[in-house]
């Protein structure tokens, strides 16, 4: 499975070390049904609590929208009950969710809000281009990959695609294997081209095409519904490599995703993203890859000459270790030590080009900046951070100053 955001510094080790005076505040009472606006949703997770289940594993009949078919629920017993239920208006191949009903639940004013959004449109996407600009092709002994039709300018969104499977993260091991086989097939029969999803390429060579194809092309993301595994069909294609010319702008609901130019492309050229962290050195790189993907890597950086790869790889781990020296500071809470660390690794990665992983960089900076009381450089390093979010993760054009209000409120109530 493949990490929708992919995390550097752990958050964990901020929140323990630099918060361990900060009183919880509780938290304030859910008092939303579904709730009625994406904004909402995405603050507030929804409450089942006081709000009835608009479907269930009991349910005989058709929901209501935005889902179109009747739920088809799991009978493993012991286990947590996941249910099926499908979209067919959403995007041009339909979604199927397979999940707990409340996560169906949560997740069906996103659909109506989406349904109803302007987003994939030039001026609600970030840089988004609608000419078409790739075109699907066989690379031996590679599978089918997509090569630019056209000139594509470093920061362009140049392809949009809609998820069309939703997997809850604990389907896999909590049902039975014919179950699950069973729900995964019919969940994919339910969309408007199946073939989409079926012809995919596997990693494995078991019987459960469908569960094959699930694990070797989603991402594996956080949603606010919980943990889960989403497969765009188009965005699927892209190969990997490990240095790429193009990376993924997720929609801030984690349903719709486009795929930009870290650079220019030229036409002809294939389009690659990575599939694992940016940062690793080749022997990680190459097992992270046998492990969950059953190819070895031979991306022009993996198969460059051995003094070019070697002093890749010793930059690699120097950060690396770096990194690690970060860690340790905050937790001694010796921040100036940690505030150097960081800075040598924001040069390390600027160095490299690995711009999505300046986001985290910064976050930490901001963090560790306003445990010192240098509340000026941390908001610089918010807005820094923002920056990177927006140039290299999020597909949404959002509100600058609204936003970093956001950031700047989570600093001054860690642990929120
Ligand atoms: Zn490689």
């Amino acid at each position: 499975m493949r990490l929708l955001v992919p995390f550097y510094l752990s958050y964990a080790v901020l929140a323990t070390a630099l918060s361990p005076d900060v009183p919880e505040q509780a938290e304030p009472p859910a008092d939303t049904c579904p709730p009625k606006n994406i904004t909402a949703l995405l603050t507030n997770a929804a409450s089942h609590t006081t709000c009835p289940l608009p479907t269930g594993p009991s349910a005989s009949r058709k929901p209501g929208a935005p889902w179109t078919h009747t739920p088809l629920c799991s009978t493993t017993s012991g286990a947590q009950t996941y249910c099926l239920f499908s979209s067919t208006p959403f995007g041009t191949n339909g979604l199927s969710l397979i999940a707990a009903p409340e996560t169906a639940s949560s997740l069906a004013p996103v659909l109506t809000q989406i349904h109803h959004s302007s987003l994939p449109s030039p001026s609600s996407a970030r840089n988004l281009t609608l000419e078409p600009a790739t075109a699907v092709r066989d690379f031996p002994g590679r599978g089918k990959g997509l090569v630019a039709t056209r000139p594509i300018r470093g920061g362009e969104t140049f392809l949009l695609d809609h998820a069309s499977l939703v997997v809850g993260a604990g389907f896999f091991e909590d049902v039975g294997d014919a179950e699950r086989a069973a729900m995964l097939g019919e969940a994919v029969d339910r969309l408007v081209e199946p073939a989409a999803v079926r012809g995919l390429d596997r990693a494995g060579g078991g019987g459960d095409v469908v569960g094959d194809v699930v694990r070797t092309n989603s991402f594996r993301s956080k949603l606010d519904v919980g943990n889960v595994f989403v497969l765009f069909p188009l965005i699927s294609r892209v190969n990997h490599a490990c240095k790429p010319n193009a990376f993924i702008r997720h929609a801030s609901h984690g349903l719709i995703a486009g795929v930009a130019a870290f650079r220019d492309i030229m036409p002809g050229e294939e389009i690659t993203i990575s599939y694992i962290p940016l940062q690793q050195p080749t022997p990680s790189r190459q097992a992270l890859l046998r492990k969950n993907w059953n190819f070895t890597c031979t991306c022009p950086l993996c198969t460059s000459p051995p003094s070019t790869l070697s002093a890749n790889d010793a930059l690699r781990r120097k950060l690396q270790g770096v990194e690690a020296d970060a860690i340790s500071a905050i937790r001694a809470r010796d921040l100036p030590a940690a505030m150097d660390n960081l800075r040598v690794l924001e040069a390390g990665f600027v160095a490299e080009g690995l711009w999505p992983l300046l986001q985290d960089i910064y976050q930490v900076l901001a963090t560790v900046c306003w445990a010192m009381g240098k509340r000026e450089d941390a908001v610089g390093y918010l807005q820094r951070k923002l920056d990177m979010r927006d140039g290299y993760g999020r597909l949404e054009v959002g509100d600058r100053g609204l936003e970093l209000g956001e950031e700047i409120g989570r600093l001054e109530r860690p642990g929120r």
